[in-house]
C-alpha cells in the first residue's frame, strides 16, 4: 500500500495502524475498521500527514476522543487522524500551560483535565467541562457546553490548519460559535487554543464542579457507553423531554437502548452495532414526530464511509 508506506516515512510505526477497529476509539464502542489510523504527536507531523493524504486524494478525517461520533459497522475507507494525548507535554498537540488568567492548550488535551487544571490554579469558567469526555479540538468544533455555558464563551483564540495548509490563529469571535456549532466545520483542523478565565478561590471552583458532577450523576447515564446527547435540543424545548413524551424511554433495537434515566441518551447495552443505533435513532425520530410534530436533528455526527 503506497499510501501507508509514505505515512511510515512521516510517523513512527507505533503510531500508525492498518485496519484499526474504530469501536476502540469511540465512547459508544461501535464502528468497523479504518483502513489506516495515524496518531500524530506534533503540529508539523499533523500537517505532513494531512498533505500526504490530500495529494493522493485519500479521504481523511480528524478524531478527538470519539465521544460525539457514530462510525458505521463498515468503518472508514481512508485515513483517521486521531489527536489525543494522555499526559500534557510541551511541544506536542497536548501541551497545557497557564499564563495569568489564560490557559493555552493543545487540541488533544482532555476537557476534564483542562478544567481540573484551571480549578487547581484558581481559575473559573471551565467547571462545566468536567463531565464532558471530549478533547479540546473536537470540543471546540462542536462548541461543547453544559449548565448554561459553552466553550465559545471562554475561548480567546483558536489555532487552525486551514484547508489550504496555512496555520492561522483566529479570535474566538471569528469562529461563528452558536448552540453546539462552529464555523470550524468548514475551516479545518484545530491544533490548539487559548482560554481566558476568571480568577476565583479554588474552593469555590471545586464546589461548582462538585455540584455539576452530582447533577450529572443524578440525571444522566454517565457510566454507560454512549455518545452523549443523541439529538439537538429544538428551539425552546428539550429533546429528552420530547422523547420521554413520545414514550421512547427504554425502547431497544439489538444492543442499543434509549436510556431509562435520560431519553436523549442512546446507550450501548453491550454488543450493539452502529446499525442497531441508527435504526433506533430513526424509530425515535418517527415516534417523536408522530406524537409531537417536532423533527429532531442529530447532535451526534454520523461518520459515513469515505466521507470527510
Ligand atoms: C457521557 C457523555 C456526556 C456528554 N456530555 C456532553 C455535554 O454535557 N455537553 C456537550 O456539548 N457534549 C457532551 N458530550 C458529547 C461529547 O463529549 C462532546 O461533544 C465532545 O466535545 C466531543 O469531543 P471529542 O474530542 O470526543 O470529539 P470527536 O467525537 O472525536 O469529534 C467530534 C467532531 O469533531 C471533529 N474533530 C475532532 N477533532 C478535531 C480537530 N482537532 N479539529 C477539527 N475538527 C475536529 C471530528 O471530525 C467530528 O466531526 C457527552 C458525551 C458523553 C459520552
Amino acid at each position: 500500500m503506497e499510501f501507508f508506506d509514505a505515512l511510515s516515512e512521516l510517523v513512527p510505526a507505533d503510531r500508525l495502524r492498518r485496519n484499526e477497529a474504530l469501536d476502540r476509539h469511540t465512547t459508544y464502542r461501535v464502528g468497523g475498521p479504518a483502513d489506516v489510523m495515524c496518531l500524530p504527536e506534533t503540529r508539523s507531523e499533523l500537517l505532513e500527514v494531512v498533505s500526504c493524504a490530500r495529494v493522493r486524494e485519500i479521504p481523511w478525517l480528524v478524531l478527538g476522543n470519539g465521544s460525539n461520533v457514530l462510525f458505521s459497522d463498515e468503518g472508514f475507507r481512508g485515513l483517521v487522524i486521531k489527536i489525543r494525548g494522555s499526559t500534557p507535554a510541551e511541544g506536542t498537540l497536548w501541551h497545557l500551560k497557564q499564563e495569568d488568567e489564560f490557559i493555552r492548550a493543545g487540541a488533544g488535551v482532555s476537557l476534564p483535565r483542562l478544567a481540573w487544571s484551571a480549578a487547581a490554579t484558581g481559575l473559573s469558567g471551565l467547571e462545566f467541562c468536567t463531565g464532558i469526555p471530549g478533547v479540546v479540538g473536537g470540543s471546540i468544533r462542536g462548541n461543547a457546553g453544559a449548565h448554561g455555558s459553552d466553550l465559545g464563551q471562554v475561548l480567546e483564540s483558536i489555532e487552525l490548519i486551514r484547508p489550504s495548509g496555512d496555520i492561522v490563529t483566529i479570535r474566538a469571535s471569528e469562529a461563528g460559535f452558536s448552540y453546539r456549532k462552529s464555523d470550524i466545520d468548514r475551516d479545518g483542523i484545530v491544533t490548539g487554543a487559548v482560554f481566558r478565565l476568571t480568577p476565583d478561590e479554588p474552593e469555590n471552583v471545586y464546589e461548582r464542579i462538585r455540584d455539576f458532577t452530582e447533577y450529572r450523576k443524578r440525571t444522566q447515564p454517565s457510566s454507560d457507553q454512549s455518545a452523549g446527547c443523541m439529538f439537538r435540543n429544538p428551539e425552546g424545548d428539550r429533546a429528552g423531554r420530547l422523547i420521554d413524551a413520545a414514550g421512547c424511554k427504554g425502547l431497544q433495537v439489538g444492543g442499543s437502548r434509549v436510556s431509562d434515566l435520560h431519553g436523549n441518551f442512546v446507550v450501548n447495552q453491550g454488543g450493539a452495532t452502529a446499525s442497531d443505533a441508527l435504526r433506533l435513532i430513526d424509530l425515535v425520530r418517527e415516534r417523536v414526530f408522530e406524537r409531537t410534530g417536532v423533527a429532531l436533528e442529530l447532535e451526534v455526527r454520523v461518520m459515513r464511509t469515505g466521507v470527510i
